[in-house]
């Protein structure tokens, strides 16, 4: 795990006690620190009470303490722990703003901050498999799944020093302070989770930039070209004083794409020319790049080649949580068995509708299945009404024959339905299994 003598015999209030906020717990104590922490879940409490005095930072005395550390699933927005802050004067601070200060006695290495509404997970991937792939010690934290402060440091080896890749959601950016990247880097951005910032898409670009805002000059910062807050956001960080060097990478000049079968569609495009960008920047060269990405698996429920039966190939992007994330999907493919539906996060397809003509057949699930099988069925797609994944996944086998793609790539959100999205791209892969394997279906 990542500790640091700049904690020890300091006093932090823990809130939130999932995956990143455990493992806080254990850097911050491990380093010597003094903690208080609370999670709603009683579970949580109990585990941490070995390790922790646990009270609830929103009642408990914080006279003396040198941060609030919330987890990034609290929204800041709403919940009282802001107006708590600025009663006591405690700042809330983050397991990324943490890592930011351990920095300092860490063995040489370079960081890496990626950030962007769609591509983050599959990008962070991408630049650690091409820098492991060019012989470089990696590794990847923060949102994708892997706190930072449980992973152990990297050391230097023969061909260079480590590079920490970090995932950066929005809401971690909201409360960090000095994270200053060697290279950071804005993917894209659409509205989502607008919720947590008062339903204003200006707020939202304003938490991505700040990204930049932490990074000091002769610093690089890399950017999207595809939407028109990115690029403002690139040229208010090139007009600044002291600012990073801007690069926009050009995915148009890119060559071979067809030899990368888990970097298909126009957004992994736009994904691997950023990577590259980012690799040349660490100084990687083509030589080593090219080879890397044929090799390139991706990440499960990303466009994930699941399986292929009777000539069918099945896509599980579980992960396409909105439109916008969907319709690369659909743009990648032909004769598509579109599974779409869940909880939504807006107001119709409008990013999907562009790549219709590549749906063979559709069929809705979930909440926001009636309305879009409604609007589909407007727009003279053929639709059924599934409402059950497993419905679904049957009448598209029963539909489908050999070349056809059935994809789970549901433009929505998976809370009314299943725990995350996780689960219901595990739950495609079960149906899946269980249909093709049992010989049920086509
Ligand atoms: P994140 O970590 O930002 O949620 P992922 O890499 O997990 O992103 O991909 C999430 C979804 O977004 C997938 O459905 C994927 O196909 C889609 N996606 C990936 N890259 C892009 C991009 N550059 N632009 C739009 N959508 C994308």
């Amino acid at each position: 795990m990542i500790t640091s003598p700049a904690f020890a015999d300091r006093k932090y209030a823990l809130l939130g006690l999932a995956r990143s906020g455990m493992a806080t717990l254990d850097a911050l104590v491990a380093s010597g620190a003094h903690c208080m922490a609370w999670d709603n879940r009683a579970e949580a409490r109990e585990e941490a009470a070995d390790r922790a005095e646990i009270a609830d930072p929103m009642l408990a005395d914080l006279s003396g303490y040198y941060g609030i550390v919330v987890s990034p699933g609290v929204p800041l927005n709403s919940h009282p722990i802001a107006q708590r802050s600025r009663d006591t004067g405690v700042p809330i601070t983050s397991d990324i703003e943490l890592f930011a200060q351990a920095r300092a006695a860490l063995p040489p290495h370079k960081l890496v901050g990626v950030t962007g509404t769609n591509g983050k997970s599959t990008t962070v991937a991408l630049i650690r498999h091409i820098l492991e792939s060019a012989g470089l010690p990696a590794l990847m934290g923060g949102n994708i799944g892997l706190p930072i402060l449980s992973r152990d440091p990297l050391s230097p080896n023969a061909n260079g020093v480590g590079v920490y890749i970090l995932e950066l959601s929005s809401y971690q950016i909201d409360i960090t302070q000095s994270l200053d990247c060697d290279i950071a880097v804005l993917l894209n951005l659409t509205p989502d989770h607008l919720d947590r910032y008062d339903n204003d898409f200006g707020k939202y670009a304003a938490s991505k930039a700040r990204l930049f805002a932490m990074q000091s000059a002769g610093k690089t910062a890399v950017f999207g070209k595809n939407d028109p807050a990115t690029r403002a956001i690139a040229e208010a960080v090139a007009s600044r004083s002291g600012s990073p060097d801007v690069v926009i990478p050009d995915k148009t000049t890119l060559t071979g794409q067809q030899d990368w079968a888990s970097l298909q569609g126009p957004h992994n495009a736009e994904n691997t020319a950023i990577a590259i960008a980012v690799v040349e920047t660490l100084g990687v060269t083509e030589a080593q790049w090219r080879p890397a990405l044929a090799s390139f698996t991706g990440l499960p429920h990303r466009m994930e080649r699941m399986a292929e039966h009777k000539g069918i190939l099945f896509i599980n992007d579980s992960k396409a949580t909105n439109p916008a994330s969907a319709a690369p999907a659909l743009a990648a493919y032909k004769n598509i068995h579109w599974i779409l539906g869940g909880l939504p996060k807006g107001e119709g397809l409008d990013e999907c509708e562009p790549f219709f003509g590549n749906v063979k057949h559709a069929y809705t699930i979930g909440e926001a299945g009636p309305s879009y099988a409604k609007l589909l069925d407007a727009k003279g797609v053929k639709v059924d009404a599934s409402e059950m994944l497993c419905t679904a996944v049957q009448s598209a086998l029963d539909n489908a024959i050999s070349g056809d793609v059935i994809m789970l790539s549901p433009a929505c959100a998976s809370f009314d339905q299943f725990r995350d999205f996780e689960a219901r791209g595990e739950h495609f892969r079960k149906i899946v299994q269980a249909l093709t394997h049992t010989g049920k279906a086509a």
